[in-house]
Formats: structure tokens, sequence, C-alpha cells
């Protein structure tokens, strides 16, 4: 039985891990388009940062392949797939058969429309090599601006800080990290972030790249600018879906894939970035993890459910502990949220409690029932009778 995997990243590596694991036997091969073996992409944050050498960049050395068979044949992205004669093209044009395919091909950098966004000097972090170049044109500039106050904009914020250069970051959106946090939350934040010599400016969109060939600022809608040698865009991620959408596989904002992770095809399974499961795109490492080994468990027959994953996110940003977990920004009246801060210490906490259920926390300046209360939201336990003082530093969750 030959199995073949497009993609080499998170989903496609752990795919071929948790086969190889299962199976001795089944022939594995993954067609991959960088010319890397697998690292994990936060990596590339301390990479960048100078924390890690690129030789520990990587999650296994070059012999685990040869150990496991695992047959990686880098540089060789799949540019077509044939479902019903059961074959991919590869570039070059090559065809190779499968019995079963796992795409495993995961999402871009996204741009947002930008006028001028082509010019030297802005770039987006998604691969080993833009981490190469965003380093080399660093050299002898000095000033950094990250369009994008997620996540990966503020981590890749605090990476290029520490190479000495002067960095502001500006959100589109009015507070910080605005699918992990609350306007409370993200206020807090900001302030946090700007102890650390990071300008931070909210509300501002991004409409176009000053300079003739390079950059030399950026202009936002109302006029105002910014100088700037540098741009940096973390402004979301979008799935890879070109050779899903020409093989004719159903696809939305991701690949649409059923609870046992296949696209409207027999003999194909998908995992990670690219999936669209119960109308969720998740876009994180957990999400992509649980995929990739459910994924390549029903290749081998087993019948195991995906149940989607609660999004649980760690800002990491030395000095400031923040967590986000589920549902935090919740649409409608049904749910409570409640909330402790203290100003004084630079701690909030906030939970989300719907029918007497925890469904959502926001933890920053504190780690304190962050495993607890993140188990109440996994179990679904029932927290009615203790919901205001669960926040409380000296809780015993030990009760419920
Ligand atoms: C800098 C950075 C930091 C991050 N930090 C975190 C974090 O802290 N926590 C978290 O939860 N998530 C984080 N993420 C997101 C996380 O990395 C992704 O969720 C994860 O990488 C998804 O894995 P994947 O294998 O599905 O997709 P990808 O990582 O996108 O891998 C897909 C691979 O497929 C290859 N490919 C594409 N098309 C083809 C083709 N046609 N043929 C062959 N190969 C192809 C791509 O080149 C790529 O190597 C981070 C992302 C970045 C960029």
């Amino acid at each position: 039985m030959r199995v073949i995997i497009i993609g080499n990243g998170l989903a496609g590596t752990i795919a071929a891990k948790t086969l190889r694991e299962q199976d001795r036997t089944v022939e594995i091969d993954v067609f991959a388009d960088e010319k890397y073996h697998y690292y994990p992409r936060p990596n590339l944050i301390e990479f960048l940062a100078g924390n890690l050498p690129l030789e520990r960049i990587f999650a296994f050395p070059e012999e685990w392949y040869s150990e496991q068979n695992v047959n990686v044949h880098l540089e060789k992205p799949g540019i077509r797939i044939f479902p019903d004669s059961k074959e991919i093209e590869v570039a070059g044009g090559k065809r190779e058969k499968y019995d079963f395919l796992v795409l495993a091909n995961g999402s871009l950098a996204f741009v947002p429309p930008i006028k001028g966004a082509e010019k030297q000097g802005v770039f987006t972090l998604r691969t080993l090599d833009d981490a190469f170049e965003i380093l080399d044109y660093l050299k002898n500039r000095r000033r950094v601006t990250v369009i994008g106050g997620g996540l990966l904009g503020l981590e890749t914020a605090r990476a290029v800080k520490s190479r000495d250069v002067k960095v502001e970051v500006v959100e589109f959106f009015g507070h910080l990290l605005p699918r992990q946090l609350d306007p409370q939350g993200g206020s807090l934040l900001k302030g946090q972030i700007e102890k650390m010599g990071i300008n931070v400016h909210l509300g501002l969109a991004c409409e176009e790249v000053l300079g003739q060939d390079s950059i030399t600022g950026l202009r936002f809608k109302g006029g105002r600018e910014i100088q700037t040698d540098v741009a940096l865009v973390a402004a979301g991620v979008r799935p890879n879906l070109r050779i899903a959408q020409e093989a004719g596989l159903e696809t939305d904002r991701g690949l649409v894939v059923d609870d046992y992770l296949q696209p409207s095809h027999p003999d194909i399974w998908a995992a990670g970035d690219i999936t669209q499961h119960a109308g969720r795109v998740y876009g994180i490492i957990p999400a992509s993890f649980n995929q990739a080994r459910i994924a390549a468990l029903n290749v081998l027959g087993q019948r195991q459910k995906y149940e989607g994953t609660i999004p649980s996110n760690t800002l990491k940003v030395v000095g400031i502990d923040l967590t986000s977990v589920g549902m935090v920004n919740p649409e409608d009246g049904s749910f409570e949220e409640l909330r402790v801060e203290n100003a004084d210490k630079g701690t909030y906490k906030k939970i989300v409690v719907k029918n007497g259920e925890v469904c959502g926390l926001i933890c920053i300046g504190t780690k304190k029932g962050v495993s607890e209360i993140s188990r109440l939201i996994s179990r679904k336990a029932n927290v009615e009778k203790w919901k205001d003082s669960l926040l409380e530093d000296d809780f015993d969750y030990s009760v419920i």
C-alpha cells in the first residue's frame, strides 16, 4: 500500500510519523514544496530573534527520515491531483500513483490589498526562506513596522526588537490580539508591549507602501504616515486551495472535510491549516496535530472521528504571560462574562460562562488557574455554584 502526503509541514510530518508508528510496511512518500525538512514554524520567531541557531530549527535529524523509511521529496510540490486514477502530478511532470492521499499543504501568509505591497522591504514570515530574506534586508536598516497586532505580529515585533531596531506595530482593530482578547485585556497588553519599547498604533488601516522601488514609509486611511525601512505583514493566513479546487474537491474558506477528515472523495484525507471542519478553519498547531493523527489512523482503516479542537493560544513574548482559550468575545447576551483586574500587578482574568459551563478564558500577567480552568473547559464541567469565586487566586479547583 502506498500513501502519498502532499506537504511536509506539521500536519504532513505528523501524518507520516503516525502511519509509520502504526504500520511498518506501508510505503510513505511525502512531496514537499520547500527545500528543507520539517521545522516547527514557531522556531522561526526564535531564529529571527537570534535565540536559536539554524541547526536547531529542524524537528528531526536527517537520518530520522531514512530510519523511519519515510521518503521525503524536497522541492517536488504536487501540482495536480487526479482523484479518479489515484495519481498526482509533481513539479517536472512525473505522475505518481497512490492508494491513499493525504492533503497537508497548509496555508500561505495573507497580504491585504495594499498599494505598492510588492516593493522591496515588504515581507511576510511563513517559511525559513522568508526569515533569511528578512534578516538579510534588516542588516543596514533601523526602522521596522509590523502590520498586524495579532499573535504572530506581536511575536515578530518582539523578535526583531531584539535585533536593536526601532519597532512599531499597527493594528486595524481597536485593540491588540482582536481574536484572543477583549478590549479590556487588549488595553492592558498594549501598555505591557509599549513598556518593551515597541510603539503600538490602533485602528489604522494601511493603504499604501511609500517609496520608489523600496519602502520608505506607509500611508494609512485618513492620510497618516509612518516612516519605515521595513514592513512585516502579519495579517493572517489563507489555506492553499488551488490543487484541491482544480481536482473538484469542495472548498469554502478551507478544504471542506467531514468528521473523518475526508473531503468529498473516498481515497483522500486532509489535515492541518488547509482544512475546514464544521465551518472552522483553525490555523493553529493543536488542531493540525490532532487532525494529522486522526487522518493517518483513518487511512489505515480505523474510523476515528475528529470532534474539533478548543483553540488555546499563548503569547510567546518574554516577560508577558498571556493565555486565551475558547470563546472569549461572545456575540450575544446568552453568555456571562466574569472579570478580575489588578492594575497594580498588571493582571487580568476573565471567564465566559454559558448554561453553567465555562467556555472561554483570558488570563494576562499570571498563569494561576490557567491549566485548571482549561481542563474545566475541555470537560464541559458545570461551575454554576463556583463561578463567582473561580478567578480567585486561592480557589481550590479540586472541589469541582
Ligand atoms: C512564525 C509562525 C509562528 C507560529 N506560531 C504558532 C504558535 O505558537 N502556536 C500555534 O498554534 N500556531 C502557530 N503558528 C501556526 C502553525 O505553524 C500552523 O498552524 C501549522 O504550521 C500548520 O501546519 P500545516 O502542516 O497544516 O501547514 P504548513 O505549516 O503551512 O505546512 C504546509 C507545507 O506544505 C507545503 N506545500 C504547499 N503546497 C504544496 C504543494 N502543492 N506540494 C507540496 N507541498 C506543498 C508548504 O510549503 C508547507 O511546507 C505559527 C505560524 C508561523 C508562520
